[in-house]
């Protein structure tokens, strides 16, 4: 592996996650439990390292979107309690109690493929119920006239045998919106989710241990919405609008080496179609890093790398393995020189709005052939490239 460093690679600050985790629990109090949203392999950034970490801080509870992805952690020493937050085929269901892992349970049919899976293995499944509020994606629907058979669905489902229904927990559509109409919109949600909990309780004569609904937004700007537990992903690797309001540290440091630099004259068309054309003397440093790495080919010729001596421009389109930047009035950058894709002094959350997306979808996109590099008190602790090349293997 130590072949592909000095390419591309992602330092993941370990003591900023940490910092980022101990600012989020100052935030909530003691009284609130804290899930560590570390699905998609913790948002690019290594979900073992991420999880190692928050469970030696004391978190309460991890959450993925797959059993596959639970099981990884299970497979590498993670104890704590792990959600579930999306699909599980039934079949599945006897791996999901053999290694302790909660499933999050969607609607009625589920909930009975899930009961009748369980005690097909006589084993109790825990579960949380999802309630849809108003995200219209997973969960029982109960708002408005369907309020009476969402309650009823519900509470039929967390009576079935086989299940424990531990927690119940909704999902925010726009919390991280600004605006009066997405705080009603929020706001709606709450109250509905509130009711419908109050609504269960009471026909059950029973509580759930933990009502959860808030995400990053939430955590960011909807106090009453903590309840029994938070769900932070993106506040957590400190990204987006609220991580610099709260104090919090960009994780991930994406970075990359000049590999090579020429000179050309005035008029030379630089990559594929032609796009940029020198209109001087122009000195082009090539960086190992591209769409295959998980640049996305839509900031072609607009956007700005960091380097030692200030910003340098990409130019031309970006291809599969390789970009260029304009290095002309910066003759300190040479090859070997380190560059900053996003990270600590290239913002992703400007990065992400040039290429109208948001910072979730571009650590997500940092592919696998790209290493993490996991710095602790400032010094290289691990490295882990996630190709099938032995070294890494048994991840
Ligand atoms: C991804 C996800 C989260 C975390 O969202 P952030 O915006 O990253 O805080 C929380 N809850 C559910 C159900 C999710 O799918």
């Amino acid at each position: 592996m130590d072949s592909t460093l000095k390419r591309t690679w992602a330092e993941i600050d370990l003591d900023a996650l940490a910092h980022n985790y101990k600012t989020l629990k100052e935030r909530i109090g003691k009284d609130v439990k804290f899930l560590g949203v570390v699905k998609a392999d913790a948002y690019g950034h290594g979900s073992v390292r991420v999880s190692r970490l928050l469970q030696s801080l004391g978190a309460d509870y991890l959450a993925v979107s797959s059993i596959d992805e639970a099981v990884e952690l299970r497979l590498n020493n993670i104890t704590m309690p792990i959600l579930i937050l999306g699909h599980t085929p039934r079949e599945q269901v006897a791996n999901l109690i053999k290694y302790n892992i909660t499933q999050a349970v969607t609607c009625k049919a589920k909930a009975i493929e899930y009961s009748e899976e369980a005690v097909k293995c006589h084993g109790i499944l825990k579960i949380h119920i999802k309630v849809d509020t108003g995200m219209s994606r997973l969960g029982y629907l109960c708002d408005g006239d369907y309020f009476n058979t969402g309650v009823e669905g519900i509470c039929e489902g967390c009576s079935l045998p086989g299940l424990d229904a531990e927690g119940i927990f909704t999902h925010f559509a726009v919390s991280d919106e600004p605006g009066d109409e997405c705080k009603a919109y929020t706001e709606h949600q709450f109250k509905l989710f509130t009711d419908v909990i109050n609504a269960v309780e009471e026909k059950l004569g029973q509580k759930f241990l933990i009502r959860h609904c808030a995400n990053t937004g939430a955590v960011a700007k909807y106090k009453d919405t903590w309840l029994d537990m938070v769900r932070p992903g993106l506040l957590l690797y400190g990204y987006g609008e609220f991580a610099g309001e709260l104090g919090l540290k960009p994780v991930m440091s994406l970075m990359s080496t000049v590999s090579t630099i020429k000179i050309y004259p005035a008029g030379t068309a630089i990559s594929y179609g032609g796009i940029f054309k020198t209109d001087r003397k122009t000195r082009i440093g090539v960086l190992p890093y591209g769409y295959a790495d998980g640049f996305f080919r839509c900031l072609s010729n607009r956007c700005e790398i960091m380097t030692k001596a200030g910003p340098a421009k990409q130019r031309g389109k970006i291809c599969m393995d390789m970009c260029m930047i304009d290095l002309t009035d910066m003759p300190s950058v040479d090859v070997g020189s380190e560059v900053e894709i996003f990270g600590k002094n290239n913002s992703i959350n400007d990065l992400a709005a040039l290429a109208g997306t948001i910072p979730y979808e571009l650590t997500c996109a940092v592919s696998k052939r790209v290493p993490r590099i996991y710095i602790r008190d400032g010094e290289v602790v691990e490295k882990e490239l996630l190709l099938r090349n032995g070294e890494s293997a048994g991840r």
